[in-house]
């Protein structure tokens, strides 16, 4: 019979730090490690020294840390929306509360009603109509700069493109981009701008976005990371 769980401090593995039991039990003769959801378990027989526990698991630090990031994202995608929810909305958090009023956000409360549809479609719903106004000054600030004019621009509901730019001259922006941070959504929209120039990545697109939106790496990374928090509904 496995001993229960020994609660144990956050575990850091390759930089990133999630939850971490060990369970010890007579029958083992070998380590064996788990992910889910609830973090790391580690399965060990009942006196392995915790010096070779703890160097096993430094040893598959990056293993552990890729198969918890997996985790983290596909545990982020199910969750539907309710209520207390923390939303992201133009790179802060604000809160769903269910209200029978007009949907409105009021500080850092997002109150939606729900009636009697899909909660999920209605934040949709929602967010997309906040979407334009906030993307059409930056994308007419950003063609400013470039001396384009001002590009036709439409809400996408891609499920991996943030935006793209066809050859006529129309910008397409993923409507989920509001949850991004104004940084992350500005990095997007000077890309696209860019590409009324530019219809293509080369040395002269890249030397044109550097110029036009300095920190575009650092805001590339970090949407890179935190987008498919972005994609949860
Ligand atoms: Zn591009």
């Amino acid at each position: 019979m496995s001993r229960p769980a020994l609660p144990q401090p956050p575990l850091t593995c390759a930089g990133q730090t999630l939850p971490y039991q060990l369970v010890r039990s007579p029958r083992r003769r070998t380590i064996g490690l788990k992910i889910d959801e609830q973090g790391l378990t580690v399965f060990a027989p009942p006196n392995l020294p915790a010096a070779q526990l703890e160097t096993l698991i430094q040893t598959r630090a990056t293993w552990i840390r890729t198969k918890w990031t997996e985790c983290c994202q596909k545990s982020a995608l199910r969750v539907a929306p309710r209520e207390g929810a923390m939303l992201p909305y133009l790179g802060r958090t604000v809160r769903l509360s269910l209200d029978s009023g007009p949907t409105r956000l009021e500080g850092e409360v997002l109150y939606l009603n729900p009636g009697r549809g899909d909660i999920t479609v209605k934040l949709q719903r929602w967010y997309q109509a906040q979407a334009l106004p906030f993307f059409l000054p930056r994308v007419a600030h950003y063609a400013e700069q470039l001396g384009v004019p001002l590009p036709a621009v439409a809400l996408s509901n891609a499920r991996r493109r943030w935006g793209s730019c066809h050859a006529r001259g129309m910008i397409r922006l993923n409507w989920r981009l509001l949850k991004a941070s104004p940084a992350e959504m500005d990095y997007v929209i000077a890309h696209e701008v860019t590409h009324l120039r530019h219809m293509n990545h080369g040395p002269v697109f890249r030397e044109t976005l550097q110029h036009l939106y300095p920190d575009h790496a650092e805001a590339h990374r970090t949407l890179r990371e935190r987008g498919f928090l972005y994609h949860a509904f």
